[in-house]
């Protein structure tokens, strides 16, 4: 017994100093990137034609006929009249109803193109909340640190840079080796759109022999400043995937009949059964490789005593995965979701249900489809009569690799910029247009070059919706870096 016991104790005093020493040399990994030539960026230029941009209010709404479609066309013609090198050297068309495909010529033709999105659309203004703005909503007020107004943040911020960089290389005079695309979509905040303007400028490309892009660009990863006593700096998550998506109707069936003569359980009562039945069969909890780089990334910047324990992350992956789980935003990183967050029974109080219906909405992980959640449902739920409809489905996205030369373009601009930074792939829980992107390309990615704190970026679809002005300038010289670098 004695000897067991040493052994296991010189085993741990082993182990204990592999730590140490592994934790000494656990730092973040080399940038052995040159340094990147400084880009002029005329800072105020890109904050007026943002507010240009702003003032016009260019609202999508799943109901075509809702939308005013003049606004999309002094959208157009804004930037027609504020980007002139653009519209002399760029193809340009209108695509479905509004969508915007501009082509820029690059020297190799041989060169598979690349494509940066944006969408002109923002979403409206939730009624009677109008009054709330600290300067009204399609103001493009500038007081001098912010922009204001819907859309600062999600994205005419993204596109008015998008264009500044572009106009700014051409009055340089530069060419890129690859033809870059710009795609921008009017309809991309239509949850579910059929045909939507992404789509269809996809479909156009593939017409034309389009059959690869060799990246595509979008907003979904973002940069966030963070400082907390253990780490500091700024992390940047490039969007590699983003979830699926499925809303699952599922109905019991009763005879239904007079609320004074009950059954021991309604058609309600047994939704209820349902219920805990999915609750409790939670999907499982899985680190794919994407999660460990972020915590590698992470781990790698923690104080000495921290990384004794960051450097085994992977061998305390299972330890961390049942810690994570219990915390919902990580927790969705990790798992295909489960919210129960719609139900109905009888319509009115004395009547007993012939039907109750409950609505499932499920977030995907890549590698889970829309059947396994049904094949789940199916299997967890005890009772084999319920009903299951599919109300609304989108797939789960591939993984796109972390290792090509436009994901390493964003990585060495970033570190460019901020040379502390935690530059790390990133799974976007919501939708965007790159979706429709991944039938033609292997390396999409989701970043957004603006460095702002999460309370601005929940401002995206809220009140007071803003964007630092500071943050336009790095934009632009992202763009214009992002566009030599991968357009190469
Ligand atoms: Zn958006």
């Amino acid at each position: 017994m004695d000897t067991i016991l040493w052994i296991v104790l010189g085993l741990l005093a082993v182990f204990l100093a592999v730590t140490a020493i592994r934790a000494a040399f656990f730092v973040p990994k080399k940038n052995n990137h040159a340094p990147l030539a400084d880009e002029s960026v005329d800072r105020e230029r890109a904050a007026r034609h943002l507010t240009g941009a702003i003032q016009i209010p260019t609202i999508s709404y799943p109901e075509k006929d809702k939308v005013d479609w003049a606004a999309f066309e002094r959208f157009h013609d804004y930037l027609r009249e504020t980007y002139p090198l653009i519209h002399k050297h760029l193809t340009r068309e209108v695509v479905a109803e509004a969508a915007l495909l501009y082509c820029w010529k690059g020297k190799n033709a041989a060169l598979k193109p690349i494509a940066l999105l944006s969408h002109q659309d923002v979403v409206p203004i939730s009624g009677g909340t109008e009054d709330d703005w600290t300067h009204p909503p399609f103001s493009g007020y500038n007081d001098g640190e912010y922009i204001w107004g819907r859309g600062a943040i999600d994205m005419k911020n993204h596109l008015i840079c998008v264009m500044e960089a572009v106009e700014t290389l051409l009055a340089e005079g530069f060419i890129p080796e690859r033809d870059v695309y710009l795609c921008f979509g009017h309809d991309e905040e239509v949850v579910g759109a059929e045909d939507s303007g992404a789509y269809r400028l996809r479909k156009l490309l593939e017409s034309r022999g389009i059959t690869e892009l060799e990246s595509t660009l979008d907003e979904g990863g973002a940069m966030l400043p963070i400082n907390t006593k253990v780490l500091g700096g700024v992390l940047a998550g490039i969007g590699i995937s983003e979830k699926g998506y499925a809303d699952f109707e599922i109905t019991v069936l009763h005879k239904g009949g007079h609320s004074a003569q009950p059954p021991d359980h309604t058609a309600l009562g047994e939704l209820a059964d349902v219920i805990k039945d999915i609750e409790k069969h939670q999907f499982k909890a899985k680190m794919l490789p994407f999660f460990s780089d972020i915590l590698d990334a992470a781990s790698r910047k923690l104080p000495y005593a921290l990384r004794l324990i960051g450097c085994n992350h992977k061998l305390l992956k299972p330890l961390l995965t049942g810690v994570l789980t219990k915390i919902p935003p990580a927790a969705s990183m990790l798992r295909t979701t489960t919210a129960c967050t719609m139900a109905k029974g009888s319509p009115a109080c004395n009547v007993l249900p012939q039907k109750a219906s409950l609505v499932v909405n499920f977030r995907l992980m890549p590698g889970t489809t829309v059947a396994d959640v049904e094949a789940h449902i199916r299997k967890v739920v005890r009772n084999k009569k319920i009903e299951i409809k599919i109300l609304k489905q989108k797939e789960a996205s591939p993984f796109s690799s972390i290792n090509s030369t436009s994901a390493d373009a964003i990585k060495q601009i970033v570190l460019h910029e901020h040379p502390d930074a935690i530059v790390a792939p990133y799974l976007v829980m919501g939708g965007t247009d790159s979706y429709f992107y991944e039938p033609i390309c292997k390396h999409v990615y989701r970043f957004s070059p603006f460095l702002v704190d999460l309370s601005l970026l929940l401002c995206a679809h809220a009140t007071n919706e803003r964007i630092p002005i500071a943050t336009l300038e790095e934009a632009v010289a992202f763009f214009k870096r992002y566009i030599r670098l991968a357009g190469k």
